[in-house]
């Protein structure tokens, strides 16, 4: 049924940049004889899923949204997919994104961009859009993405799913394509809370394989999503964050959001107003961070190793060769993010933008401990807007970063958060158009994202 549904709309949609529909059914018949030989199946089996197009697949194309890994199959299989497999969840295929995770609308994708299944003039949101529309449009019931600096919060909250951040290094980072090493974080997307939970558990945990992943027990988000379902909030404390929110954001955005807040006053939680007075120093710090680890992590990409080789005549040098390629194999926004990012670690500036911005990082965390010696989560919206049309800042980044203000803090903390759906709003420069959907952004502290299950599950 889910291959039919990618049959008829993605066309239009553009969730998915590969799909092996005979490799989908074949795993599902597997699941079919597993149950029929009487084997224990957890949850998930033969449930279909989705995976970002940056999870390494073994076997399966993988391109990371660039064409520089254009027609690439890994010989390897990423640790949250294995675990996804290994769960009997069946892969239907890879999702469309933003070309190596860079973006904030899907529209770097170097294949296709993606609509909104809301609003097809409309972006899903990015850079995990096609995981997050594959899930809106009915194509699969879970996908996975990955969040760096809100790549599966703000998708989520402009398709109306549930989306999860979960804690940095509780989800193993082993053949997930680097964007920025010290952010990349897989997460799961699902229409409920508790559908995310059952994925989320399935794909977290310690992985020798990667060196910066927690070997602590993730905690129990199924159990916590199943307490949360009760409606009871009694003696839990949420704080509201005073610097996101009000001028900038959207006016049906924020009514959405303080309806949320008010529902979960009704539920028994004590609400206060929290300030967290370096969130602002976010924006700037994360577009100093994540392409400084950018033009690093991509420096791999040297026509020698993987995908695309350009200009090999014979002639043309060795360097000539790795120049040709990466102006042809990169897009724009990814080649702005290795110019910032080369410059920004250079001799000289070294310290006055990359230490520096590490220097906020630090601020950040002291701002989310002293909020959380008061409140036990905090709670935000997740964009500053609904999802806005196709093209309406694709010649503007710096307007397209300004969507990430809210979920930029708990990336560069390391603190896990989820967005949840709270409600629609008009877009104000549409009056009388679709109503679209609202996420409201739950920040919890490392290694209880237990405490956004409960929240989320008592506010869905
Ligand atoms: N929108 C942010 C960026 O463009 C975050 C992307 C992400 O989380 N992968 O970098």
């Amino acid at each position: 049924a889910h291959l039919d549904q990618i049959s008829a709309v993605d066309d239009t949609i553009g969730s998915f940049l590969h799909v092996d529909g005979a490799k989908a059914l074949a795993q599902a018949a597997t699941v079919d004889e597993d149950r029929a030989a009487g084997k224990a199946l957890g949850p998930l089996a033969g449930v279909p899923i989705g995976l970002k197009d940056v999870f390494v697949t073994r076997g399966t194309p993988t391109t990371a949204g660039s064409k520089i890994l254009e027609g690439w199959t890994p010989p390897y299989e990423s640790t949250v997919s294995a675990r996804a497999l290994a769960a009997g969840l069946v892969v239907l295929g890879k999702t469309n994104m933003d070309e190596f995770a860079m973006g904030s609308t899907n529209e770097n994708s170097a294949y296709k961009p993606v609509r909104n299944p809301w609003n097809h003039d409309r972006i899903p949101g990015g850079s995990s859009g096609g995981s997050a529309s594959a899930v809106a449009s009915f194509e699969t019931p879970l996908s996975l993405g990955t969040d760096t600096g809100g790549s599966v919060r703000q998708p989520a909250a402009m398709c109306g799913l549930v989306g999860m951040k979960p804690t940095y290094g509780s989800n193993s980072r082993y053949g997930v394509i680097a964007f920025s090493s010290s952010l990349d974080t897989p997460g799961p997307f699902g229409r409920t809370v508790m559908d995310t939970a059952l994925l989320h558990e399935a794909i977290s945990g310690y992985d020798p394989c990667d060196s910066t992943s927690i070997d602590a027990p993730v905690p129990g988000v199924v159990a916590a999503a199943r307490k949360g379902a009760n409606g009871d909030l009694t003696g839990v404390r949420v704080g509201v964050v005073r610097e996101l929110g009000g001028d900038g954001y959207e006016t049906g955005v924020m009514s959405a959001f303080e309806a949320g807040v008010q529902t979960l006053r009704d539920l028994g939680a004590t609400v206060t107003e929290v300030s967290c007075p370096h969130f602002s120093y976010s924006l700037p710090a994360y577009y100093l961070i994540a392409p400084s680890e950018a033009s690093s992590n991509l420096a791999r990409f040297d026509s020698v190793r993987y995908g695309l080789r350009v200009g090999d005549d014979g002639e043309a040098s060795l360097e000539e060769v790795m120049s040709m390629t990466r102006e042809a194999g990169f897009g724009a926004e990814v080649k702005r993010r290795i110019i910032l990012g080369a410059y920004a670690l250079s001799s000289g500036y070294y310290d006055a933008y990359y230490g520096q911005a590490q220097k906020v990082r630090t601020l950040l965390a002291r701002d989310f401990t002293a909020a959380f010696e008061q409140v036990d989560v905090l709670v935000s919206p997740t964009t500053p807007t609904v999802a806005y049309p196709i093209g309406a800042k694709v010649n503007d980044p710096l307007a397209m970063y300004q969507g990430d203000l809210c979920t930029l803090p708990a990336s560069l903390v390391g603190v896990p958060a989820m967005s949840l759906p709270v409600g629609l709003a008009e877009d104000p420069a549409d009056s009388g158009g679709t109503p679209l959907p609202v996420g409201l952004q739950i920040m919890a502290p490392t290694m209880a994202d237990d405490r956004c299950y409960r929240v989320g599950a008592a506010l869905e």
